[in-house]
C-alpha cells in the first residue's frame, strides 16, 4: 500500500533521518520513536505518533485510523472537523501512552515536549507544531457510549466478527480523541461540552456506519442468546 506521503511529511520524515546519529542514539536509549500517518485526503495535519516501541500492534491502530478509517466514515463525520482540521497545526505530535496518572483518555499540551519537535525546523517549513498525549489502555477500556457500545456488541456473533468489530471500534475511538484535543488545540475557548458534544457524534456515527455495512454485506445472525458477559 506505497502511497506517497505528502511534501511535509516527506520532509519531517528526511529530518529524523539526518539528525546527527548521537541525538539518535540517546533517542532511541530514551526508547523514543516515531511514526508518522497522514490523512488520505488531505496534505496536512502530519500525525507523528512518538512511542516506545513497545507495543507496535497499538501504534499500527492508531496509524491504521488516521490513514484508513477516517476516509470510510460517512461524509456528515468528516465534514464536523473540516474546518478544525484546516486550522489545526501541520504537525500533531501524539505521545502514545499506556496510561495516565490522572487517569484521562487524553490532553492537549501547551507546550511541545517532544525534542525533535520542541524546536522550529526549516523541515517543517511554515507548519505549526501541536502536541497532545492519548493513554492506550484507557481507550481499550473506555465505554464512549455505554448502551450504544453494549447493544452493538450483541449483534455480532463471538468469534472473529466479535473481534474485528472490537478493534474497530477502537480505532474510532482512538480517532476521535485525536479529533477531541485537535479540536482544543484550534478552539481553546470552546467548552467541554462542546468538543465532547462533537467527538462524540464522531464516534457514535462512524460507528453505527460500519455497523450497517457490516449487516448489508455479511450474512450474520443476530445472536440474541449471545450474552455480554460471556466474553473476555
Ligand atoms: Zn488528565
Ligand atoms: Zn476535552
Amino acid at each position: 500500500m506505497a502511497r506517497e506521503l505528502p511534501p511535509l511529511a516527506q520532509a519531517v520524515e528526511s529530518y529524523l533521518a539526518s539528525r546527527p546519529r548521537a541525538a539518535r542514539w540517546l533517542e532511541r536509549m530514551a526508547g523514543r520513536r516515531y511514526r508518522l500517518a497522514t490523512f488520505p485526503d488531505r496534505p496536512h495535519p502530519v500525525v507523528v505518533i512518538a512511542h516506545r516501541g513497545r507495543y507496535p500492534a497499538r501504534i499500527e491502530q492508531l496509524a491504521r485510523a488516521v490513514e484508513q478509517d477516517w476516509a470510510e466514515t460517512p461524509p456528515p463525520c468528516r465534514d464536523a472537523y473540516e474546518e478544525i482540521l484546516k486550522q489545526a497545526p501541520g504537525l500533531i505530535v501524539v505521545q502514545l501512552r499506556r496510561k495516565n496518572v490522572c487517569g484521562c483518555l487524553g490532553h492537549r499540551h501547551v507546550l511541545v515536549k517532544e525534542i525533535p519537535f520542541s524546536e522550529p525546523h526549516d523541515a517543517f517549513g511554515d507548519a505549526a507544531v501541536g502536541e497532545m498525549d492519548i493513554a492506550f489502555d484507557r481507550v481499550e477500556s473506555w465505554l464512549a457510549q455505554p448502551i450504544m457500545d453494549t447493544a452493538l456488541d450483541t449483534q455480532f456473533i463471538a468469534g472473529s466478527r466479535l473481534k474485528e468489530f472490537h478493534e474497530q471500534q477502537l480505532r474510532f475511538r482512538l480517532l476521535s480523541i485525536l479529533l477531541h484535543e485537535t479540536h482544543h488545540m484550534v478552539a481553546p475557548q470552546a467548552t467541554e461540552d462542546v468538543v465532547r458534544g462533537r467527538s462524540l457524534t464522531f464516534y457514535r456515527e462512524a460507528l453505527a456506519n460500519y455497523v450497517e455495512i457490516a449487516r448489508a454485506t455479511l450474512s450474520f445472525t443476530i445472536d440474541r442468546s449471545f450474552s455480554r458477559l460471556g466474553k473476555e
